[in-house]
């Protein structure tokens, strides 16, 4: 976007999480330092442990970012070469990736537009037709469920599980944005058989750096998850099966314990400001983010679609206001993937929905007042167009 305009209004802002507890941060930092101990020592297990209590799930292993964890998790699960998972196109590019770091072949169905989350629809009748041979060109047999909870939004766990059971398929949950969201008072992450975490520093939960979290309630794909995230180790130096290093180090962790007690206080900061927005843009001919019953949206954007998207962009970016897409391209028509992926579904709302989506500014620092003057910017712009 042109930079001619200074910005007034980010579209976020993981500074501000710093700045509104640097002491208690910078406290944990000088402790880890003087410790002496910086990679998976006391921090990381306290942590790991605060996050299984946080999730209400078993276990927990910190890693190196959210892609490694979907990649370990998968491997966890024995899922590799000659295997196809299903998820969207409609997310970041790491769910995908992570699907073909494992050796695994990505199968993608549609999504919901108003949810912008897998289809259960969709799904079942995508997974009917692969196991049958009939429709599917992807290779591979088929053994795992990749939602995504994107936005902060849950997807339809209870739907996707049932469809999974039904085939027997691993469901690993992708909550690399919806930290803290929740179905009928049950946090995503402890719906699925895995799920995955991101600390990316703008996501809900977010490190000063890279970090990821596998959590599951089975012993097994615990411990599987724990030795490949260290060459394999059971036991140190003794490598019982091929694994990777992902580490999540001492510092981020002790970063995260400190941000993971405001977690609640900062997923309830960026509801209130998705309802300045959804009361003060109701009205217009933009499509506003819709709850479903019973659910918890943790708001890590805040998603509107509109049909001249680039226009207002544009025309907002001139009032100093930045706004993000995500994402411009769906996975499958990206350039390394689209050449290359099967498509055996079409992606109709998947690739209507990167046309029209516009992440507003959204942080749980931002003033109420920015949101407020954000959306009366959008209201004016669409009076006067
Ligand atoms: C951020 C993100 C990831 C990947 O996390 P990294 O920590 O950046 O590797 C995966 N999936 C989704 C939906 C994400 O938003």
């Amino acid at each position: 976007m042109s930079t001619n305009y200074p910005t007034i209004i980010p579209q976020t802002d993981p500074r501000a999480g710093y700045l509104a507890h640097k002491s208690e941060i910078d406290e944990a930092i000088a402790r880890v330092l003087e410790s002496g101990q910086y990679i998976l020592g006391r921090e990381t297990a306290a942590f790991e442990r605060e996050v299984a209590a946080y999730f209400d799930v078993s276990h927990a292993i910190g890693v190196a970012s959210g892609t490694n964890a979907l990649e370990i998790a998968l491997r966890a699960c024995g899922i590799g070469l000659g295997d196809a998972v299903v998820t969207v196109s409609h997310t970041a590019v790491a769910t995908v990736a992570a699907i073909e770091l494992a050796g695994a072949t990505p199968v993608f169905v549609d999504i919901d537009p108003k949810t912008f989350n897998i289809d259960p629809n969709s799904l079942g009748d995508a997974i009917k037709k692969h196991v049958s041979g009939l429709g599917a060109t992807a290779k591979g047999r088929l053994k795992a469920i990749i939602p995504v909870h994107l936005y902060g939004n849950p997807a339809d766990m209870p739907a996707v599980m049932d469809i999974a059971e039904a085939y027997d398929l691993y469901v690993i949950e992708d909550c690399a944005q919806a930290h803290g969201a929740a179905i009928q008072g049950h946090k995503v992450g402890g719906w699925g058989h895995m799920a995955a975490f991101s600390f990316y520093p703008t996501k809900n939960l977010g490190a000063f750096g890279d970090g990821g979290m596998v959590v599951t309630d089975d012993p097994e794909l615990a411990e599987r998850s724990r030795m490949l995230r260290e060459y394999g180790w059971r036991e140190r130096y003794v490598s019982s099966i091929t694994g990777t290093n992902s580490r999540l180090d001492e510092l981020q962790a002790a970063i995260l314990r400190v941000k993971l007690h405001h977690l609640d206080v900062n997923n309830e900061r960026r509801q209130a400001l998705a309802q300045v927005y959804q009361t003060r843009l109701t009205g217009s001919d933009l499509t506003l983010p819709s709850e479903r019953p019973a659910c918890y949206h943790a708001y890590h954007l805040y998603v509107i679609r509109c049909k001249e998207r680039d226009r207002l962009r544009l025309a907002l970016r001139e009032q100093g206001i930045d706004t993000g897409i995500h994402y411009p391209l769906p996975v499958h028509q990206q350039p390394a993937y689209a050449k290359r992926l099967d498509v055996p579904y079409p992606l109709t709302h998947t690739e209507q929905v990167s046309r029209e989506v516009l992440s507003l500014p959204l942080y749980p620092e931002l003033p109420l007042s920015d949101a407020t003057r954000t959306a009366d910017r959008i209201m004016a712009w669409y009076r006067d167009n």
